[in-house]
């Protein structure tokens, strides 16, 4: 564990070097994202490096399936209440472990709660891209139902492991 935990002491050291001090500066007493990202915790999956993007512009929800449970709707009414966010995107990607966990009925303890909302979701489609895009607009619609009193605009879109391309849908 020792040389994992070095290896991020090492990686902070170079982030500190490599980037613009003013900026992070900047950023210090205040956040004006435009855009919040509601993503997977996939590793493969990273917001501000697929969209080429610096601290201070996306506020991200980085969930297993993208999945909007309880938590994740607390930030999202955060991220509409108090950081005004106009802008919502729900991306999924290609090879998504949780939505696999669903199609395959794995189960788990917290895991479950989960599974069953992409279960709930994706309701018997089997094919995996189609079940991995369903996942995002009911994620969409769940979100548009639980926030009715704002005014913001979402989108869905999918992030392809391969081309490292994102397709809005
Ligand atoms: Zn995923």
């Amino acid at each position: 564990m020792d040389n994992i935990k070095d290896k991020l002491i090492q990686g902070n050291k170079i982030f500190i070097e490599a980037h613009k001090k003013e900026h992070y500066d900047s950023l210090i007493n205040k956040q004006v994202p435009y855009a919040l990202i509601i993503s997977c915790s996939d590793s493969r999956v990273i917001p501000e490096k697929i969209f080429t993007v610096d601290a201070g512009e996306l506020f991200v929800i980085r969930s297993a399936g993208n999945v909007v449970n309880d938590g994740e709707l607390a930030t999202i009414e955060y991220a509409l209440e108090h950081l005004h966010i106009h802008y919502v995107l729900v991306l999924a990607h290609t090879s998504c472990g949780a939505v696999k966990a669903s199609l395959e009925e794995e189960k788990g303890h917290y895991l479950n709660k989960i599974i069953d909302r992409i279960t709930l979701n994706i309701k018997g489609i089997k094919d995996y891209d189609e079940a991995i895009k369903e996942n995002a607009v009911k994620t969409k619609e769940y979100i548009l139902d639980k926030f009715k009193d704002y005014s913001f605009e979402i989108e869905t879109a999918f992030y392809d492991l391969k081309s490292r391309k994102v397709t809005f849908f």
